[in-house]
């Protein structure tokens, strides 16, 4: 249930926190991802969050987890939404990050089919546009 719920959060703040989107985007492009951690508890929260969700305080320092980690589950999309059309077949990955106990959700090029990453596939992030946070192998497992 935590699982949805954050990514859920993410999806929602893809579409509509344009000036916090641009520093995470900026950490994604470099294989980062932008987190905040409470000033109080020191849990680390998704960077969409307003309240801290372990004890609802709502101040955070912004930190930089490393985007390496494996798969937990991905969606093949072959029937993709309008304007994607030309990134069929793709998968919709959760991976979970390696130093956190975050999960992320972003998008991998060319897969079809299940067997191609299977769960706990090593991945990083590498970038991201107008898919979102984009998700590759990690080169390490080969
Ligand atoms: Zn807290």
């Amino acid at each position: 249930m935590e699982l949805l719920v954050q990514v859920a959060q993410f999806i929602f703040f893809k579409v509509c926190d344009l000036s916090a989107k641009q520093e995470f985007i900026d950490a994604a492009k470099s294989g980062k991802i932008l987190a905040r951690q409470c000033k109080k508890c020191n849990d680390v929260n998704l960077a969409t969050v307003y309240f801290c969700r372990k004890c609802g305080n709502n101040q955070f320092e912004n930190i930089f987890i490393d985007g390496t980690g494996h798969i937990e589950t991905f969606t093949i999309i072959t029937v993709p939404p309008t304007g994607f059309e030309k990134y069929v077949p793709y998968a919709w990955v959760i991976m979970k990050l390696n130093d956190s106990k975050l999960r992320i959700s972003g998008f991998m090029s060319n897969v079809s089919k299940p067997n191609e990453i299977p769960i706990g596939t090593e991945v990083q992030i590498y970038g991201f546009d107008e898919r979102g946070v984009l998700i590759k192998k990690s080169k390490l497992c080969y």
